[in-house]
């Protein structure tokens, strides 16, 4: 394990319906999860379906990690901190 670093796991087929899908988003920023690192979002080529998900995405156990990350990201904002 990597500290700073999120796991993640490839994820080229829709978790729905296990089509293809295509790229929507190049290079996003940490928007979703807080994370370090880049992400591309990719679309469902199902016209019925059309979810869209990140890939690689991170794996159960980080976005736990990701989601403690995002929430704590407020609280260390202390403005009134000594030193
Ligand atoms: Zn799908």
């Amino acid at each position: 394990m990597q500290p700073g670093r999120i796991n993640t796991e490839t994820s080229s087929a829709c978790y729905m319906c296990g089509k293809q899908g295509k790229i929507v988003y190049r290079n996003l920023a940490d928007r979703l999860f807080g994370a370090p690192g880049e992400w591309t979002s990719k679309k469902c080529t199902d016209a019925d379906c059309g979810i869209v998900w990140l890939d690689p995405r991170p794996t159960i156990d980080e976005i736990g990690k990701a989601y403690q990350n995002y929430y704590t990201h407020d609280q260390t904002n202390q403005r009134n901190k000594h030193g």
